[in-house]
């Protein structure tokens, strides 16, 4: 018997592999089931990026070792995004670290920065991902509660000046998973502030950046002053530029804390197969129409669900951003409670709120990632069930 090593055994489930089994489970039944739980995009990647991996695959200096840390050229290219949709200055040899995916930074970060013992501020609902990392680093988690009064952003009041004290290192998301809410500038500034005055850093996850509603575009972290002091956002093509297999992701800001990132990196992986990266550069520097489209798309999308969720009296706040709706379960059921009952009787798959932290309970999660015919479909039958 081949026993995991102590640190293996604080990694917390993925809640969400039982959600695909129970869905699985359902569709083996033979019924049609319509899935809102998971978070994969269902468009492909713009096809001049596909041309250019397949064009890029061919170069044979890419099947060699790629550099440590990653091509100059693709740290360029984020940094010249950021340049034209932040008007923020990044120096590419020192600020961007290349990722497999925002997920492994956000992992890792935790191991660069924190001791066992250390406290790590974590948003509750939230991304479990980062709880992994915490967990792993083998620090304490305090969580800050995300509620619909304080319209999903974190009472730095509420923080006790103790827990603040102990905290080395806080997350934050938004436009947000799984709530769908996202942040102004005050609040950033707030956040700056609020790190400053208790030295802790700041993880800015903007995995949906650019999926912003009703004309308003997310605002970076890093626009706020002294962000880059204190903090890295972690950014990604997955949701942008629907490359979520392709797995690229940046963590972009403090130079320090790129190197740490960059030297777990270097030990683990290297960097990415150098294709991908020459697309993932066409990505960023290329037309950004596809991005315009896709967030038009899913703004669209968003008014189907909504305009479907007035018809059966189901009341909700419409996100702001994220391709996620934030839903509140009927009385008398929990998140999961609910979340049976409409895969077993109207075949929709929803993520239970509190898969995503103790606050998350009361909740469920729609994932807008289907058309518009199929999202409104799913609604009409949760309504037959008659609990609105
Ligand atoms: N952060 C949030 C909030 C997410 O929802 C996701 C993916 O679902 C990620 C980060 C990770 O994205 P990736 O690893 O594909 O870049």
């Amino acid at each position: 018997r081949i026993e995991p090593a102590e640190r293996m055994k604080v990694l917390p489930t993925q809640f969400f592999a039982k959600l695909v089994g129970k869905a699985n489970a359902q569709a083996a039944k033979g019924r049609d089931v319509i899935n809102l739980g998971q978070g994969n995009p269902d468009q492909p990647t713009p096809a001049h990026i596909v041309a250019k991996l397949q064009e890029s695959a061919a170069n044979p200096l890419y099947h060699k070792y790629p550099p440590f840390s990653g091509y100059a050229f693709l740290k360029e290219a984020v940094a010249k995004r950021y340049k034209d949709d932040y008007d923020v200055d990044i120096d590419p040899t020192t600020e961007v670290a290349i990722l497999f995916g925002g997920k492994t930074g956000l992992v890792e970060i935790s191991q660069c920065l924190l001791n066992p013992g250390d406290v790590c501020l974590v948003p509750d609902p939230g991304y479990p991902d980062y709880w992994s990392g915490v967990a792993l680093a083998g620090a304490e988690m305090s969580f800050m509660p995300l509620t619909e009064k304080n319209a999903y952003l974190p009472d730095y009041n509420a923080i006790s000046p103790v827990t603040a004290n102990r905290a080395k290192l806080m997350f934050m998301n938004y436009p947000n998973n799984p709530t769908g809410a996202v942040a102004n500038s005050e609040f950033y500034a707030e956040t700056v502030e609020f790190a400053v005055k208790n030295g802790i850093v700041v993880a800015s996850d903007f995995a949906y950046g650019a999926i912003g509603f009703d004309g308003k575009k997310p605002v970076s972290f890093l626009q706020t002053p002294g962000a880059k002091e204190i903090g890295v956002e972690f950014y990604t093509l997955s949701k942008t530029y629907n490359m979520a297999g392709w797995r690229v992701g940046f963590a972009i800001g403090n130079a320090q804390i790129v190197s740490f990132i960059n030297l777990i990196q270097d030990h683990y992986y290297c960097s990415l197969f150098g294709g991908i990266q020459e697309a993932a550069a066409l990505a960023l520097t290329g037309p950004q129409d596809c991005v315009v489209e896709l967030t038009a798309m899913y703004e669209r999308r968003r008014d189907a669900l909504f305009f479907a969720l007035e018809q059966i009296g189901w009341k909700a706040a419409r996100p702001g951003g994220s391709f996620f709706c934030w839903l509140p379960v009927p009385a008398g059921y929990t998140s999961q409670s609910f979340a049976d009952l409409v895969l077993q009787e109207a075949d929709v798959v929803v993520a239970p709120g509190i898969g995503f932290g103790e606050h998350g309970e009361g909740f469920v999660r729609l994932g807008l990632l289907t058309s518009e015919e199929r999202l409104q479909e799913a609604i009409f039958r949760i309504g037959k069930l008659g609990l609105f």
